[in-house]
């Protein structure tokens, strides 16, 4: 079966719902996505978005703590890009009808609030649900939309890329490698299809699941990025894998984010005995970046054996925390955990991926008529660290100039379409009856990745990964061409690239620096390694 549309956008979080908006304008647009609309990360955020928005702040201070974060890895042209285009984006998402939080003021102003390492309170959120409320309006607009189609369950396989027709003898008259669209399986009967596009769009999240402990919903297993590299995509920075600190530790719950914005309140981190740790590792102490904060967690619960560390914000007024904090607080009210008399338990887990696929200012990929965008992308923002609250404001602002850079091609290509596709081939395939071989390989691929290519490295583990992910990746590929394909089959193999993309990233960089922290190079080395690692 054959789709065709002017755009292909492979994901429904923000940033394939904020770029469908606009590209409605240019032409027909589809969406597959491969669970229901709203499974995406940008559901789960809670802290919000950042952006200048109050008279005492200032671009040049926005610009300076994200340059600050990034340890000399930022792209500066880019964070500018972002930071200044921040205001416009977030009165476009209140048009859409996004409901931010008010300060209840006489003048009603917007309310922002702080992160670790913002020098401004200047993060628009929506309570604690701020990312719920964003894809509520978003989907909301794109339900409304005529030119918009939603195809729910669908996952892209692969790209279907100029080489695929000319390996099948079928000629087109393409000089470089060029994108038409993406193989989809359709979940529910297993069919694969071709959907084909002038413009094809990645904007699948990041790759949480790739480790044993994740903030991420299950969507996010790195989709996009392997099957970007498998077309040939260049991939940038994936040794730079933010760890949050603060992941609710319950044997109930399995990656409940305890919110930044919870310091930023005053909410503070203490051992079992009550004794607070962070002024023994940065000035900034609970405010510090997220990399400082969850190395010094990892440093104490190493030295004390304890298997967590708490979050204690009970010295402010129960009400505003009640107010300010509805969802962690009932949430945790739900596991008998009353964050208004007593601490919360947490644990590090993976959080945010810097790296991915690289692009230029307007979310290019090297394919031709390929874009990827929000955090599948790596575009220079984050260099070697994300400051807290700058993914979503990233993913707005790409999205506008993918839309600008994108309709041009739309408008200028008029008739020319993509010839029929190559059908996709499941040659002698049938279906598999040793499931098995997938959910250990899972299992395995998450623990090697926490135990050895974690929040603190080593040359010795990471070579141990490596072979050990090897042999997975072997296995892998022989049930791959054997077996029918499932959604587990693909988000195995997808993960298994994405983690070789990191550990081969990471035995590359042979110096410690923002997110990266290698103890056979503890130091930072401007000298030779001030530049993105780039497969
Ligand atoms: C718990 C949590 C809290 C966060 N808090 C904040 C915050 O406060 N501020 C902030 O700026 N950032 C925050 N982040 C990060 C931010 O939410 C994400 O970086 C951002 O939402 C990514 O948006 P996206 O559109 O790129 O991807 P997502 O929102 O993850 O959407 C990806 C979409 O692609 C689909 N998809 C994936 N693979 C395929 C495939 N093969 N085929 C079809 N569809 C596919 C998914 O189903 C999903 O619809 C948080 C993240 C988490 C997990």
């Amino acid at each position: 079966m054959e789709i065709r549309s002017d755009y292909l956008i492979i994901g429904s979080g923000i940033a394939g719902l904020s770029l469908a908006l606009k590209a409605a304008s240019a032409g027909t647009v589809t969406i597959v996505t491969k669970k229901e609309k709203m499974d995406a990360s940008t559901n789960f955020a809670q802290g919000g978005i950042a952006s200048v928005l109050d008279p005492t702040d200032s671009f040049e201070l926005h610009i300076a703590d994200t340059l600050e974060a990034g340890a000399g890895l930022c792209n500066e042209e880019i964070v500018e890009l972002v930071v200044t285009n921040g205001p416009d984006m977030i009165h476009e998402l209140i048009a859409f009808g996004v409901n931010f939080s008010h300060d209840g003021t006489q003048t009603d102003r917007l309310d922002l609030t702080r992160e670790g390492g913002h020098s401004r309170r200047r993060i628009v959120h929506t309570q604690d649900l701020t990312g719920q409320e964003v894809e509520r309006a978003l989907l909301h607009n794109v339900e409304m939309n005529e030119n918009i189609e939603i195809f729910e369950n669908h996952m892209a396989v692969d790209l279907i890329t100029a080489s695929k027709f000319i390996k099948r003898g079928i000629s087109i008259n393409e000089t470089e490698e060029t994108c038409w669209g993406a193989y989809v399986l359709d979940i529910s009967t297993g069919e694969v299809k071709s959907f084909l596009a002038g413009v094809t769009v990645l904007t699948t999240g990041g790759a949480g699941k790739v480790y044993l402990y994740t903030t991420n919903p299950d969507i996010a297993t790195g989709d996009g990025l392997a099957i970007g590299y498998r077309a040939g995509a260049r991939i940038a920075n994936m040794e730079f894998v933010q760890f949050h600190p603060t992941c609710l530790y319950h044997p109930l719950e399995k990656s409940f984010l305890i919110s930044e914005a919870l310091r930023g309140e005053g909410g503070r981190l203490i051992d079992k005995r009550g004794n607070h740790f962070m002024e023994r590792y940065h000035p900034l102490k609970d405010l510090a970046t997220r990399d400082i904060v969850a190395r010094s967690i990892d440093a104490e619960l190493k030295k004390s054996g304890d298997e967590c560390v708490y979050l204690d914000i009970s010295h402010r007024d129960p009400d505003f925390i009640r107010t300010r904090f509805p969802h962690i607080y009932k949430r945790c009210l739900g596991l008998n955990i009353d964050i208004t008399q007593e601490p919360i338990p947490v644990v590090p887990a993976a959080h945010y991926l810097c790296g991915g696929i690289l692009t230029d200012k307007r979310g290019k990929t090297n394919i031709h008529n390929l874009y990827a965008l929000g955090e599948v992308a790596c575009t220079g923002l984050h260099g070697a660290n994300r400051l807290a609250s700058n993914s979503l404001i990233e993913a707005l602002v790409f999205a506008h100039f993918a839309f600008e850079d994108s309709a041009r091609l739309i408008f200028d290509k008029g008739d020319s379409k993509c010839p029929p596709a190559p059908l996709w081939d499941s040659g002698s395939a049938t279906n598999s009856d040793e499931s098995v071989v997938v959910s250990h390989n899972w299992d395995e691929v998450r623990r090697l990745m926490w135990n050895y290519v974690g929040i603190v490295r080593t040359n010795k583990r990471l070579d141990r990964a490596m072979r050990r992910i090897e042999v997975i990746q072997q296995e892998i590929k022989d049930y791959y061409w054997d077996f029918n394909i499932t959604r587990d089959l693909l988000e195995l193999r997808n993960i298994a690239t994405v983690a070789e993309l990191i550990i081969t990233s990471a035995r590359m960089r042979k110096e410690s620096r923002g997110l990266h922290y290698n103890l056979d190079y503890p130091d930072r080395d401007d000298a030779n390694w001030r530049h993105d690692t780039v497969i």
